[in-house]
């Protein structure tokens, strides 16, 4: 019998209103032939319980969390992934008959574009930029895969060493923090260097991290988390000095695949995907 009640996901967040994910989760339940809504719904902080307790009453089948509650909605589930555990923060929930599982998936999209440009990450020396939920995301998941070695380097000395302590007692990779005052050098023996601050993020894409460029050599991959734009100031600079270069809107469309594949259970279409956040973010 023809079921009429279409499977239910969400995101959870404030703002949400120029958030583009439920455009581009919907294309992808549209080109899979799949009867899924996504609701786009603006929840403040104080009612997050609330909204949680609903996606067990309301049978959602999963729901996507972002600033301010990947940390919050940590207490809200029932079970973790071990990334979510040391990451401390959960950007997708997946509900199993009312038991819900967090996951973060940033990091795991990140590595997925890695892999994407062909770029490996077992016994590299990584260089991570920053130290707040991106760069938690991504140090956690380079040094589960293997990276040798991951440096963290952060404006913010208490935050950069917690990360760095995190992973040098939690992970098998070798892990430091490098204080960045001023103008930051980018570490001799870098395979890897991730920008995973939130400089050059619209509506500031004129900018870029203040780090030494002259350190970035053609034998080097080097990645921005910023997603809306492909061309930022930081990886032209290392463009210019012959890196290989991965964007950060490939990071997100691979993060909405993996949530896609752990709603549904089947592939994604990452080209639909792809595609509508080059469209939503006005990029030819
Ligand atoms: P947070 O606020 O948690 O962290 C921001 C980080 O940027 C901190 O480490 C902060 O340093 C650093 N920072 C801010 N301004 C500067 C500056 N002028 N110079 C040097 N460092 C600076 O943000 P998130 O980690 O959540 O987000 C970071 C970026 O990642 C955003 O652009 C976001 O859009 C992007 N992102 C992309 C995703 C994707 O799929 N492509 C997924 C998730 C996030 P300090 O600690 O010293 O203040």
């Amino acid at each position: 019998m023809r079921s009429y009640r279409a499977a239910l996901v969400g995101l959870f967040g404030s703002p949400v209103d120029e958030n583009p994910t439920g455009v581009m989760e919907e294309a992808a339940f549209a080109a899979a032939g799949l009867d899924y809504r996504y609701m786009t719904c603006l929840v403040s902080p104080p009612d997050l319980p609330a909204a949680m307790a609903a996606v067990r009453a309301l049978h959602l089948r999963g729901v996507n969390l972002t600033i301010p509650h990947k940390v919050a909605a940590v207490a809200h589930v029932d079970e973790l992934s071990r990334a979510a555990r040391l990451i401390g923060a959960i950007n997708v929930v997946v509900n199993e008959g009312g038991r819900l599982r967090g996951d973060n998936t940033d990091g795991k999209g990140f590595l997925a574009s890695l892999a994407d440009a062909g770029v490996e990450v077992a016994g590299t020396a990584v260089t991570v930029l920053g130290a707040g939920g991106a760069a938690r995301a991504i140090g956690v998941e380079c040094a589960l895969a293997g990276a040798s070695l991951v440096r963290i380097v952060n404006r913010d000395p208490a935050r950069g060493r917690a990360l760095a302590g995190l992973l040098a007692e939690a992970t098998p990779a070798r892990a430091e923090y490098l204080p960045w005052t001023g103008t930051a050098p980018v570490p001799v023996g870098t395979d890897i260097l991730v920008n995973a601050t939130c400089v050059g993020l619209a509506p500031d894409t004129q900018t870029r991290p203040d780090i030494g460029y002259d350190g970035i050599t053609a034998a080097m991959a080097v990645c921005d988390v910023v997603l809306n734009d492909p061309d930022s100031r930081f990886l032209a600079a290392a463009e210019a000095r012959g890196a290989r270069t991965v964007n950060g809107l490939g990071m997100l469309a691979r993060q909405g695949a993996l949530n896609f594949t752990a709603w549904t259970g089947v592939d994604a279409p990452l080209a639909v995907m792809e595609a509508v956040l080059r469209r939503e973010f006005g990029i030819a």
